[in-house]
């Protein structure tokens, strides 16, 4: 029986962890696939106060490496379901918990084009960080308008010959400070108001088809395209102990409880209007501070409840 079971290593689970772990609670982290969930992906962090300028990875790195020290148990399966007396069932085994932290963060929103998947590590990536030095001095494009976006073509313009930087709007989703650096950068060629319309190819892609705004086409050679459109939730399964708001994102009362009592919520899977670094440890914090909060109040309880019945 563990106290808390959280679901997800990103940087709100691992926060949770952080927290629970300095509490002397008992706590086993389920992540699906790597630690770090989507920070690892940013080249570069340099909103995050108190440090300058660190990578994604390394961040990610260095908050592992600090829960680790405390003897955190994280296994790397999947969660399929979460009851509401907060047994946690992976599809290897099932686990029981007095409290879970939902922290699922979110995945990479696909284009959903039709080849696609067939292309992703043929030419496709959602990941500039993990797979830009396949294109030293090749012509890349990034696609895509947040943060990300404009982070992949600032990253990839160091190491690519050409960094065409593809978005459908004329302005741009992520900060101005971003921008202000892409505008000074030669390699980086801005393709507004289009969106990507096919990938070509055989057996690696060789090009792809744009359309802008205005219906015209036209095609560019690259040799790569990093997707950095958004991320999607990934909630469906715990609909039987949380609410979910139209685009899928946990609904919490005040940002950390759900409508379970004992399953809480943390990070970018929650519905939230900023969805950062600092905001997703400020809610690992928050929901692993008042979950343990609430479980010592619930074991007073049931002490208290013992020696009345003797
Ligand atoms: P985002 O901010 O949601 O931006 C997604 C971009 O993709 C938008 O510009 C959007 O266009 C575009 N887009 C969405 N669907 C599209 C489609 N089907 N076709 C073409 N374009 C599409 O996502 P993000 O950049 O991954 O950032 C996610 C969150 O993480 C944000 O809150 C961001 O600030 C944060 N983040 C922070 C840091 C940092 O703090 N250093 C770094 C990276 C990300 P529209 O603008 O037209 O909607």
């Amino acid at each position: 029986m563990f106290d808390i079971i959280i679901v997800g290593a990103g940087p709100a689970g691992l926060t949770s962890a952080l927290y629970a772990l300095r509490a002397n609670k008992k706590v086993l982290v389920l992540e699906a696939k790597g630690y770090g969930g989507q920070i690892v992906n940013a080249s570069q962090i340099e909103n995050y106060p108190g440090i300058e300028k660190i990578s994604g990875y390394e961040f990610a790195t260095r908050l592992y490496q600090q829960v680790q020290k405390l003897g955190v148990e994280i296994k790397y399966e999947t969660v399929i379901r979460v009851e509401e007396d907060k047994t946690v069932i992976t599809k290897e085994n099932t686990y029981h918990g007095k409290s879970v932290i939902l922290a699922t963060g979110s995945e990479n929103r696909k284009l959903n084009l039709a080849n696609e998947s067939f292309f992703v590590g043929k030419g496709i990536s959602y990941c500039a960080t993990c797979d830009g030095h396949f294109y030293k001095d090749k012509i890349v494009a990034v696609n895509g308008g947040g943060n990300t976006a404009l982070e992949d073509a600032i990253y990839l313009s160091s190491l690519a010959k050409k960094v065409y930087l593809i978005h459908r709007r004329e302005e741009f989703r992520g900060e101005a400070s971003y921008f202000e650096k892409i505008k000074k950068i030669k390699n980086i060629e801005l393709v507004l108001n289009s969106v990507v319309t096919s990938f070509n190819g055989s057996e690696k892609l060789e090009s792809i088809t744009l359309k802008t705004n205005n219906q015209q086409e036209k095609e560019i050679k690259v040799d790569g395209i990093f997707i950095a459109i958004g991320q999607e939730p990934k909630n469906e399964i715990f609909c039987n102990v949380v609410d979910l708001n139209e685009k899928g994102y946990i609904l919490s009362k005040d940002g950390v409880h759900t409508k379970t009592y004992g399953i809480y919520v943390a990070g970018d899977t929650r519905e939230k209007s900023l969805r950062q670094l600092t905001t997703a440890v400020a809610d690992g914090s928050l929901a692993a501070s008042i979950a343990i909060k609430e479980l010592n109040e619930s074991e007073k309880n049931k002490k208290k409840e013992a020696n009345f019945k003797i």
